[in-house]
């Protein structure tokens, strides 16, 4: 049994962790990628990164009752990390997401340090010594260079601490992806974290409380954590516009493909279902499925994005524009209320789309983006839904989407009986060689029509 925990506090060492430092301002989370890596001075480095103007020389974390432990050594770091693996564990036993690690910054009444007899020692060479303390020892080479060792290991902090706060100054915009109705996706560069990023840029005239509100209902996305789910960065504000960073996905999103065989698309619905099924698990309806929100890359991966777990931003953005998303139930485009079903319906027209090429209801014509005059989509309301053509499709495939786009929402499948369907369940062997290969076969096509060389695909 004890084995069995120090095998998987181990595995967790090598995953990544949330550590959350709480300053008077406010929080600042921080992705460790290799917590194991981490030590007591890299993380007094990140704390007096976020509060430069207090003395940190500790810093607390709270045990199950409550009570602060104090933290100033790597001894005092390694408890710390085991209790709260433990308590990650309890978590992941209850069916929970783990928390962050909560850390609470301990300031220091003057600058000094105490030393293995209490007493304080001062640490600035060459200030006189109070004659009512010990004198201190002679310092060891990586003490006389207080100043260097912090700016190193402040730099290889930068390596553990991969994301945290995202600054404008350090992304370096590449290449425009795409307009939506709130904003405009662009492809670029974060030089502190080297990595590609995918940077929405939405602009809100706001006040900075509803700022606020809507970076805290942001908070969630750090949370998430799937493999179908576009990865989160970060998020700041910046006058009167706000950047989401994620990751970029370099095959896109969906809406650019259009007609997609039924073997290809059997995988990217087993992606978007377990997606899906995982935000459900969080309580998180994404409200917005749709195949511009659904993203692949030249992996297979595919990946959902653009949920809408801040009420805030969502309603910011909908005072900006006018229109109905095409995609909505029926119930939701007549205003009753909206649950899990409605986004099944969106599952079942998106995918009724990709597999034909273009929009199930042949009388909406979707020049210019999803959003219409709420006249328009009245046929969803009022008609039966589009069935797909027998012959060419499977039978599973179209009993999928007729069950998704059941106009009674109790009649759609649920999120069990949505992984259980047939369809699903045929196509779900973990393959994902036939997205990738279907990816790059279709940017090469695309690039060979724009006569620009053809993409390095890594299978
Ligand atoms: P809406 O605003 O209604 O959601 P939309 O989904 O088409 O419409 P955006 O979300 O602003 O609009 O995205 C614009 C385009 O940017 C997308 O169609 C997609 O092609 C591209 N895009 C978005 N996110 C990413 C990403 N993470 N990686 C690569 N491309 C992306
Ligand atoms: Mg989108």
């Amino acid at each position: 049994m004890l084995l069995l925990v120090l095998n998987n506090f181990s595995a967790m060492e090598t995953e990544g962790i949330v550590i959350r430092i709480k300053t008077p301002g406010g929080d600042m989370d921080s992705s460790v990628d290799s917590p194991s890596l981490l030590s007591f001075n890299d993380l007094l480095v990140a704390i007096r990164e976020v509060m430069p103007e207090a003395t940190i020389t500790a810093f607390e974390y709270e045990d199950e009752v409550g009570d602060r432990i104090t933290v100033r050594s790597d001894e005092e770091l390694k408890a710390m990390m085991s209790y709260y693996y433990s308590t990650v564990m309890d978590q992941r036993m209850n069916g929970l997401l783990p928390e962050p690690l909560h850390i609470f910054p301990r300031a220091g009444k003057t600058p000094g340090i105490r030393n293995i007899h209490g007493l304080k020692v001062n640490t600035r060479p060459g200030s006189a010594q109070n004659c009512t303390q010990v004198p201190a020892p002679a310092p060891a080479p990586a003490e006389i260079l207080p100043n260097n060792s912090l700016k190193k290991s402040s730099a290889e902090l930068k390596k553990i601490l991969t994301n945290g706060q995202i600054n404008e100054q350090d992304i370096r915009y590449e290449e425009l992806l795409g307009h939506g109705n709130g904003g405009t996706v662009y492809k670029a560069y974060h030089l502190l974290g080297k990595r590609v990023l995918a940077v929405k840029v939405i602009p809100l005239d706001i006040t900075v409380e509803l700022q606020k509100q809507i970076m805290s209902e942001l908070e969630i996305l750090y949370k998430c954590d799937s493999p179908y789910i576009i990865t989160f960065y970060s998020a700041f504000f910046v006058e009167n516009r706000i950047s989401i960073c994620t990751e970029f996905m370099d095959g896109g999103s969906l809406d650019v493909y259009r007609r997609i065989p039924e073997h290809v698309l059997g995988r990217i619905a087993v992606a978007v279902v377990k997606g899906l099924t995982y935000l459900w698990s969080l309580k998180i309806l994404h409200r917005d499925v749709k195949p511009s929100n659904m993203l692949v890359n030249t992996r297979g991966q595919v990946k959902l994005c653009d949920f809408g777990v801040s009420t805030q931003l969502v309603n910011s953005i909908a005072k900006t524009y006018v229109g109905t998303n095409a995609y909505m139930a029926p119930e939701r485009i007549s205003g009753e209320q909206y649950g899990i079903h409605s986004d099944v319906w969106s599952v079942g027209i998106s995918f009724m789309e990709l597999a034909l090429g273009n929009f199930p209801y042949p009388q909406i014509q979707k020049n210019q983006g999803s959003f219409m005059p709420l006249q328009l989509l009245q046929c969803i309301v009022d008609e039966d839904p589009p069935v797909l053509p027998v012959g060419q499709f499977s039978e599973t495939f179209i009993h999928f989407i007729t069950q998704c786009m059941r106009k009674l929402p109790k009649e759609r499948p649920a999120p069990n009986d949505l992984m259980g369907h047939p369809f699903i369940v045929q196509y779900n062997d973990g393959s994902v060689e036939v997205v990738s290969m279907w990816v790059c076969r279709s940017l090469e096509e695309r690039r060979a029509q724009q006569q620009h060389p053809p993409t390095q695909c890594p299978m």
